[in-house]
C-alpha cells in the first residue's frame, strides 16, 4: 500500500515562545505539503486556537513574503486547557470538523509533550520542528532562532562595548536562558567577554573575581555575559553584590530582554527552517508519527518525542578554556 496517500490534509501551528525562523518553517511546510497534493490549514495561537477552532486554509500565496519576517504569522500562545483531557477532546473535534489528518507542531519541548499526549490519545500523526532561541532540546544540535538570537546579542554588545571602553566601565549584560547558558556562552566568546556566567557552571564566578582584581589595577573596560538563570539571580543581583563589595568600581547593567527573540531570521535559520519544514511533511507521508525533526552533523534526523526533553547538555568545557587563553588579563 502506498503510505503516501493516507494523509490528505495537514494542520500546522506554532506554540510556546516565538523564535526567528518559525515563519520560514511555516512556509516550507505549506509549500511542501501542497507540492505533494495535500490541503493545508494554519492553526492560529498554537493549541489555544486548536481548541477554539481558529483554523484557516493556507495556500501557497498565503505564505509568500514571510520568510524574512521574525515572529510567527500563525501567532503563538500557551494553553493550560490543552493540558487537560477535555481540552484535547475539544481540539480533536476541530480536527474532525476540518478533516485534518496530521499535524506539524513548531515549538519547544513543552509543545512536543502536548503533541505526544494528543497524538497518543487520538492517533493523530504529529511531527515537531524545534524552535527556541535557547538551542536546548535534546536530539538536535540546532533549534530555529538560535543563530539569529546570537547575532542580535552580538550586535547589541558591540554597541555597548563602545561606551564601555570610552568610560572605562564594566558592563554586566544579561541574555536570555533561564536554564540554558549556551546563548550566553557563545555570545560571550563572540564578544570577547571577560567572564561568562551561566546556570550550568560555577567557573564564570571565579573568572569574574580574577577579572575584578585585574580591573582594579589597570582600569580598562570589560564585558561580563550573564545568562538570566544564573545561580546569583541574574545580572542586576550580581551587579548589586559586586557594587557593594567593590564600591570603587563602575559597574553598569544592561538586560537585553525580548529583543533577542525578534528580528529577521539569519541565513542559517532560513535554510534550516526550510530543510526541517520539508522534512516534516516527508516524515508524515512516510508514516512517521510522534517524532521531532532534528539536525545532527548537518543531517536531518527523526527523534521520538519522548527523547526531546530540555537538554541538560553539559556545556562545552573547551569554550571556557578558549576564553581563558584569549583573555589578556587571565
Ligand atoms: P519554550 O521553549 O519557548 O518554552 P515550549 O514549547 O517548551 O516553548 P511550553 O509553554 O512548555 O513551551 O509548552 C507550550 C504548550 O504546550 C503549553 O502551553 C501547553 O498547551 C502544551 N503542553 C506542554 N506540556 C504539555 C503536556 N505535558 N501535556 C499537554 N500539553 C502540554
Amino acid at each position: 500500500m502506498d503510505k503516501r496517500r493516507e494523509i490528505k490534509t495537514i494542520g500546522v501551528l506554532t506554540s510556546g515562545g516565538d523564535a526567528p525562523g518559525m515563519n520560514a518553517a511555516v512556509r516550507a511546510v505549506t509549500r511542501a505539503a501542497i507540492h505533494h497534493g495535500l490541503q493545508v490549514y494554519g492553526v492560529m495561537y498554537g493549541y489555544h486556537g486548536l481548541i477554539s477552532g481558529e483554523i484557516r486554509p493556507l495556500t501557497s500565496s498565503d505564505v509568500s513574503g514571510i520568510m524574512h519576517q521574525g515572529g510567527t504569522i500563525l501567532k503563538t500562545a500557551r494553553s493550560e486547557e490543552f493540558r487537560t483531557t477535555e481540552g484535547r477532546a475539544a481540539a480533536y473535534q476541530n480536527l474532525v470538523k476540518y478533516g485534518i489528518d496530521a499535524l506539524v507542531v513548531i515549538g519547544g519541548d513543552g509543545s512536543f509533550s502536548g503533541a505526544s499526549a494528543f497524538s497518543k490519545e487520538y492517533d493523530i500523526p504529529t511531527v515537531g520542528i524545534p524552535g527556541t532561541i535557547d538551542n536546548d532540546i535534546s536530539g538536535t544540535e540546532y533549534t530555529l532562532g538560535y543563530d539569529t538570537a546570537m547575532n542580535t546579542v552580538i550586535e547589541a554588545v558591540d554597541k555597548i562595548k563602545d561606551t564601555a571602553s570610552s568610560h572605562g566601565r564594566i558592563f554586566f549584560i544579561e541574555v536570555m536562558g533561564r536554564e540554558a547558558g549556551l546563548l550566553a556562552l557563545s555570545t560571550g566568546i563572540a564578544c570577547g567577554a571577560e567572564a561568562i556566567i551561566i546556570p550550568e557552571s560555577d567557573e564564570g564566578y571565579k573568572d569574574l573575581e580574577k577579572f575584578l582584581a585585574h580591573y582594579k589595577e589597570k582600569k580598562s573596560s570589560g564585558i561580563v555575559m550573564i545568562a538570566e538563570g544564573d545561580k546569583a539571580g541574574g545580572a542586576l543581583k550580581l551587579a548589586e553584590r559586586v557594587n557593594s563589595e567593590y564600591p570603587e568600581l563602575d559597574v553598569r547593567v544592561s538586560i537585553l530582554g525580548h529583543m533577542q527573540r525578534g528580528g529577521n531570521p539569519s541565513g542559517i535559520d532560513r535554510v534550516v527552517a526550510t530543510q526541517m519544514g520539508v522534512a516534516a511533511v516527508d516524515a508524515l507521508l512516510d508514516d512517521q508519527k510522534s517524532i521531532m525533526i532534528g539536525l545532527v552533523n548537518n543531517k536531518i534526523t527523526h527523534v521520538p518525542f519522548n527523547k526531546t526533553v530540555k537538554a541538560n547538555r553539559s556545556i562545552d568545557q573547551n569554550l571556557f578554556d578558549i576564553q581563558k587563553v584569549l583573555n589578556k588579563w587571565y
